[in-house]
Formats: structure tokens, sequence, C-alpha cells
């Protein structure tokens, strides 16, 4: 999703650009790679050989989760790979087939820049010159030069807040079942149509369902749905069920870079993924998924998600009980939306046998959505799109100490605060990233 926290924020934050996507196309004898960014990315294209590789170097980038898995290997290219470097750039390589001068082109957009690099294969440029009296040209060895470093950044246009409203589940996956007989699926696209209705009735709102009707809408598509309407914020419409049929109240989950709150987070976090993405569990034990999860550099969304979420809860509060009074974080794939503030609501529990009536009645159904939609409406008064958001709004980063505990890294900390680990390295006159239990770290006040 184009721009960093809101799609007209993106120009005052400096947080690390996101690689939307990677795609390979190839076309006859011509390959190119295109990629998308969340915005304008300075960057190095070279070639190595022995064997054949492109590369691509962007500082301060990182990869999302869209971006993977990497597309498989076509016309001229035989894989894709990337590695994170330690000044925080991120190292695009294309392992080739055969030797070729690539060329660039970036179609610079603050939001959503497309870097086009055509793999134009040595054999064929020698071809298509047989009369040239000089030899073929020889490989790019050297990098391209640097395109300008900056680029003047629009001002931001008022226009309407895009909400993306997600109802969960749907066609084949019912989600959660009531014990009168309530399915999931049918309450969370009922309140996501009067959440819609209501925010659009809204000047300055528009809000996109990412499913309209019964049907199974895979993970990529709800992000895609999301992506194209160029959405603010993503919210995902649940209803929770426990073992426990006393278990009730609303519950506002968070993404978490790191694990789940507690137990019952992670369980929770592990059933609603599962469904979306096909019944493949992801666990903790898959480390490529937690080093993605690391380099997601969320750091930003999470903490506007928490604000957003905060708020939702005030309004749900008021409405009936809460099952937890605070905004919990666990790891769903469905919040996984790079740079969105991306907040899953777990309205009430249809297991328990009192809630399934109200989640059943079309006035609770409204009562819901209109909790939901004050909460976004307190949020984006706050938080107007084109504003950066104040830190303050953000609990977790209030602080500007950090006591190291167990587990922790300095890059988990980076995230967590909303900081760069190079800023959080100079602000601690740092000269490794080792941390050790118990040290006390000062957590910067900028984002750069
Ligand atoms: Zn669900």
């Amino acid at each position: 999703m184009a721009g960093v926290l809101f799609a007209t924020a993106a120009p005052v934050l400096a947080a690390p650009l996101q690689i939307a996507s990677i795609e390979i196309v190839a076309e006859g004898p011509a390959t190119r790679v295109e990629l998308t960014l969340s915005g304008v990315p300075r960057f190095q294209l070279f070639t190595l050989t022995d064997p054949h590789r492109v590369v691509v170097d962007i500082p301060a980038a990182a990869l999302g989760p869209a971006a993977l898995p990497f597309p498989a290997g076509q016309g001229a290219v035989r894989q894709v790979r990337a590695a994170h470097r330690p000044d925080g750039s991120l190292r695009l390589v294309f392992d080739m087939v055969e030797a070729v001068a690539p060329t660039s082109e970036l179609r610079d957009d603050p939001l959503r820049s497309r870097l086009s690099i055509a793999l134009n294969p040595l054999s064929r440029l020698a071809d298509a010159r047989p009369s040239s009296p000089g030899p073929a040209p020889p490989p790019a060895a050297a990098p391209a030069p640097l395109p300008p470093p900056s680029v003047p950044m629009p001002a931001p246009r008022p226009r309407a807040v895009v909400i993306a409203v997600d109802a969960g589940h749907g066609g084949h996956d019912p989600g959660a079942l009531g014990a009168g007989g309530l399915r999931e699926k049918d309450v969370t696209l009922a309140i996501s149509r009067r959440l819609v209705e209501l925010l659009n009735a809204e000047p300055g709102m528009r809000a996109v369902l990412t499913r309209g009707d019964d049907r199974f809408v895979d993970l990529r598509g709800r992000m895609e749905r999301a992506r194209s309407a160029s959405a603010d914020l993503f919210i995902s419409i649940h209803a929770d069920a426990a073992l426990n049929r006393r278990a009730r109240g609303s519950t506002v989950y968070v993404l978490s870079a790191k694990g789940a709150t507690d137990e019952a987070s992670r369980r929770l976090a592990a059933r609603e993924n599962a469904a979306l993405i096909g019944g493949v569990e992801l666990g903790d034990k898959d480390p490529v998924l937690a080093s993605v999860l690391m380099d997601l550099s969320q750091n930003a969304s999470i903490s506007s998600s928490i604000a957003v979420g905060d708020a939702i809860l005030k309004h749900l509060g008021g409405l009936g009980s809460l099952h937890r009074s605070r905004v919990q974080q666990a790891p769903f794939m469905v919040l996984k939306s790079p740079d969105v503030p991306s907040v899953l609501v777990e309205t009430a529990y249809i297991s328990n046998p009192a809630e399934e009536r109200r989640l059943r009645s079309a006035q609770h159904q409204q009562a819901l959505a209109e909790a939901i939609k004050a909460g976004i409406e307190d949020y984006f008064r706050a938080n107007p799109p084109g504003a950066p958001a104040p830190p303050a709004q953000a609990p977790v980063t209030a602080a500007a100490r950090h006591v190291v505990r167990r587990g922790d890294t300095l890059s988990t900390v980076a995230v967590r605060y909303g900081v760069s680990l190079a800023s959080l390295r100079a602000a601690n006159g740092l000269r490794s990233d080792t941390v050790r239990v118990g040290q006390t770290l000062r957590i910067p006040q900028d984002t750069g």
C-alpha cells in the first residue's frame, strides 16, 4: 500500500522504504523486473559476473509482505534473492541465465514508485548491431549513477479518508460457529456492510469492503482490495469463540511484529491465519517468516494502529463489555499491511449464547458498527491524513527510555519505538548492536 503511515503522510516520515512487490516479466527474448515501492528510491544498479548477477542496492529499504514469496525465475532470471545489509540497505540479487546489460527506468511517485529494470542480454545487443565495427558493449560492471537523491514532495492535498472494511471469513470458510447456528462469516459481513454505509455517509470519508457478499477472499485478495483503494486504514471485523461459553466482550487487536501479547492471542491469531492462508501454519519455527516479520518495519503503522484501536475500544466499551480493556497485539496475517494502520475487531463472542443472540440482532449489529465508526472518526479527527501522527498518540512511543529485557535486540527496540536503528545507535553512542539485559537505552524522539 502506498505511503508509510497514511498515503499522504509518506514524505514526513523517514521510515524505511517498502518494496511492495517484485515482478519478473518475460516477453519473448526480453526480460524485465518490475519493482513497486512505497516511496521514491535511491538505488544502485550494477552487474556482477561469474556467475552473472544483476544487483540492486536500495538504501534504508525493507521488503513488504506482499513482496514475498519471491517470483520464480523466468526469462533471463534464474532466481531472486535478497539480503539486508548492516547499513540498513536492502540488496536484491537477480541470478541471471546469461550476461545482461541492465537499464532502469524509474516512474517516481512519493506514494508508489515503479522501478522497471530491463535485462538486455548482451548476446542480443551484439546481434542487434552487426554492422558496428566496435566490440560488443562491455558488461556494466560499474555502479550506475545514483538518480537525484531528493524529489520535491507535493503538498498534501485534502482528500477523503479511505477505510478498507474487511468482513472476516466468507465462502467455504464460515469462521466460528455459535451454538445457535450463527456463522461468524454472516455476522462479519452484516456488521461490515453497516459500517461501510455509516462511513460513506460522512463527508470526507470513503469506505470499501474487501468482500461484499458471501465469498472467500484470500489474504492477498483482501490486501489488494485495500491497496487498490489506497486505504488509509484497514479494519478487519470478526467474532470471537472460546471453549468457555462465558467468555464475552469485545477485543481489539493490532499486529505484533514480535509475538502475541499472551497465549490466547497467539492461538486466536493462529486460528484466524490458518483459514486465510489455506491451512498452512506459519509457526514460530519458520525462520524465513520470522526474519520477514522483523524486516517489515511496521513501527509507524503499529503505533498508529494502537491509536486507532484505542479509539475504537473506547466506543465499544460504551456499548457493552470489553473482553480486554487494552489493545492486544498478535501476529495476524490480515493485519500485515506494511504501511497502513490496521486493526482487527473481535466484536463479541459468538460462542457465548447471550452474545450470539445480540450478534444476530440487526439493532446490535448497527450499534457495533456505530461504535466502530465513532472510534475511526475520533482517530482521524486527531490524526488527519497528511499530518504526521503525533508520537504521543502511541503508547509504545511514550517512554523516552527503554530497559533492555531478555529477548530484546537493538533492532526490536528500534521497531518498538518507531525509530531507526541508526538514530537509536547514535542516541546511545553505540558502536555495535550488542545490548545487554538491564541496560537502559535512550529513545530518540525523531523517527529518522
Ligand atoms: Zn474470525
